[in-house]
């Protein structure tokens, strides 16, 4: 039988990123899953089953895998829980704290997750398309010569991937769109 990590340092750790106010209070009615669109097509995505994980200290299990980041930040689970958890928040309270540790994971996570835009410098021409297009301000032209997405910025939204003169730039398809296409999820 799988045995399961627990580090009760955890919670304090997410307290320090930021954490909501009331993520302790989940007495896990599931009505953050019961809304969530990408708990409808991700595999091992649910928002209650994140939060639950949290307070019981799985910490390896919640910062070393790239559930997490499948979260699209949509919002749709704050105003349903009659805690005041704010899952999304946990949530990205979670991510911060990986971050935190490992900037590269992190930003690999996210690109895996079809979260995040990331450009190729060597195809880039730095024509400035992205940087103009972009309806969030994510991409700019760093001193080196090419563009670079913002991880905080991006909303993975693809304008860029098809402008892009260049075909620089790569985004993988995000739960929400692997299932739209009838495909597996990332
Ligand atoms: S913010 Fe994340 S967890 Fe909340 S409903 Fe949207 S995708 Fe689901
Ligand atoms: S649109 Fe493409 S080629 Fe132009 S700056 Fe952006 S990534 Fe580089
Ligand atoms: S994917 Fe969308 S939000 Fe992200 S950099 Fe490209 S245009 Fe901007």
């Amino acid at each position: 039988m799988l045995e399961l990590k627990k580090d009760a340092s955890l919670i304090e750790e997410i307290r320090q990123h930021e954490a909501p106010e009331y993520f302790t209070q989940c007495f896990r009615c599931g009505a953050c899953s019961g809304i969530c669109p990408v708990e409808k097509v991700a595999q091992d995505f649910d928002p209650r089953v994140i939060v639950h994980a949290l307070l019981l200290g799985l910490k390896e299990k919640l910062l070393a895998d790239d559930t997490i980041w499948k979260c699209s930040g949509c919002g749709s689970c704050i105003p349903v829980c009659p805690m005041d958890v704010k899952p999304m928040e946990v949530i990205k309270a979670l991510k911060a704290l990986v971050a935190e540790k490992d900037p590269e994971f992190a930003l690999e996570m996210r690109f895996k997750a079809g979260r995040l835009a990331r450009v190729n410098p060597e195809k880039c021409i730095a024509c400035l398309t992205c940087v103009r297009d972009c309806p969030f301000s994510a991409p700019a032209i760093v001193p080196d010569g090419y563009a670079v997405i913002d991880p905080e910025k991006c909303r993975a939204c693809g304008i860029c991937v098809v402008e892009c003169p260049a075909r620089a730039i790569e985004l993988n398809p995000s739960p929400e769109m692997a299932a739209s296409l009838g495909g597996q999820d990332v």
